[in-house]
């Protein structure tokens, strides 16, 4: 099949490069805790064995960011650091990494009285004084509240977009231009919409694509799928990564279904004239990272849609979110949303938070709430 990409510019992160039709380059994330070195080293060199262009690795603390040094001297992949709240570590961790990704949505929660322009002329300057490359990762589940603010509700879309082009528009004038940017939704009919209006907009910026929360394989590969043959079928995409609910001896399957899904792009053996099915249960998952709150998320997500199966006829989605990061706000848009705590997992209807409940009442908590919901929808009907 013969594609024509978007004429972006090209990006170097480590040993690689992005736009300027450059291979795509698969990524993956760590979901061990940072601070576990050995973990999170075999699981690097396990995805960079596996294929992966660029791993990318959480750090919140001045603890991680110690690890990740480390972790640097054990590893040749190429590293990227996702930073969300605390921003302010970019300097600790950018002498370790190839790349910085910073979420415009978080910026506000540090030093809230300085200027979301001055935080990213910092990271600029962080990022060019240690040959580092930058990513802005706008996430449906955390989207800058002045943006937000300023559209209907029922409009998720021009909100993250607005919160892009501005980012993209501050680096710019700053001079910084090894930047690429993702817009994320966990719905990939929504992202297959903000990528080709963003692309549209701003069609020389390298895009990283991806569904967030795609959820446990089969299913999240299929809605990976579903929004890249759009999207890279049109030539919008520069690098990707399939977000997966899977154990970490399993991650490297974020590798393998991404290159995948290049490949069959590529020669044509297109899938998704298989439309999603909003008729029906939808599990939504994050695919966990060194946030995550408690271990037993990944088991517990198996575990919901194990026994959420009665229910697959009922348009009905279940969120399952690792931590307090993206978890109550990717939950808000679920019919029923849980997301980890270390002990308790909180439970809620929407955005209607019904308690916090231990590993092992959650599921009878879950099942109450789905058969209600379900009888509610049989009155309706
Ligand atoms: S919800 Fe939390 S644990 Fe899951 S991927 Fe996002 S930050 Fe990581």
């Amino acid at each position: 099949m013969a594609i024509r990409r978007n004429p972006t510019r090209s990006v170097r992160i480590g040993n690689i490069s992005v736009g300027a039709n450059h291979p795509i380059a698969v990524q993956s994330m760590t979901a061990t805790h940072t601070t576990n070195i050995d973990a999170t080293v075999e699981l690097v060199n396990d995805l960079q064995s596996a294929g992966a262009a660029v791993v990318r690795i959480a750090v919140d603390s001045d603890k991680d960011a110690e690890a990740l040094a480390e972790i640097r001297k054990q590893t040749t992949a190429n590293l990227s650091v996702d930073l969300q709240e605390n921003y302010r570590l970019a300097e600790k961790v950018a002498p370790h990494v190839d790349k910085i990704r910073y979420n415009p949505g978080h910026l506000y929660h540090h030093e809230k009285s300085k200027p979301w322009q001055e935080k990213v002329r910092y990271l600029a300057g962080v990022a060019k004084d240690n040959d580092c490359a930058i990513r802005v990762g706008v996430n449906c589940g955390s989207v800058d509240p002045d943006k937000k603010s300023k559209f209907d509700h029922a409009d998720s879309i021009s909100p993250m977009i607005e919160s892009a082009i501005e980012h993209c528009e501050q680096l710019d004038a700053l001079g910084f231009d090894r930047y690429v940017v993702s817009l994320k939704d966990s719905d990939p009919t929504k992202v297959v919409e903000v990528n080709k209006r963003f692309a549209l907009l701003r069609p020389d910026v390298p895009l990283h694509l991806g569904v967030t929360e795609a959820g446990l394989p089969p299913d999240g590969i299929i809605k990976t799928r579903i929004a890249f043959e759009q999207l890279i079928g049109r030539g919008i995409g520069d690098t990707i990564r399939v977000s997966l609910t899977v154990p970490n001896n399993k991650k490297r399957q974020e590798i393998q279904s991404g290159q995948e899904i290049i490949d069959d792009i590529y020669a044509g053996r297109l899938r998704s004239v298989v439309a999603l099915n909003p008729s029906q249960l939808n599990i939504i998952s994050c695919p966990s990272c060194s946030r995550v709150e408690n271990e037993a998320f990944v088991e517990l997500a198996q575990q919901v849609k194990e026994m959420t199966n009665y229910a697959k006829d009922y348009a009905i989605t279940i969120a399952v979110m690792g931590c307090r990061v993206n978890g109550p706000g990717e939950t808000d848009d679920a019919d029923l949303g849980l997301w980890c705590g270390p002990n308790r997992v909180n439970l809620k209807r929407r955005s209607e938070p019904l308690g916090a409940f231990t590993y092992e009442e959650i599921l009878g908590k879950l099942r109450t709430e789905l058969d209600q919901l379900i009888e509610e929808k049989k009155v309706k009907a």
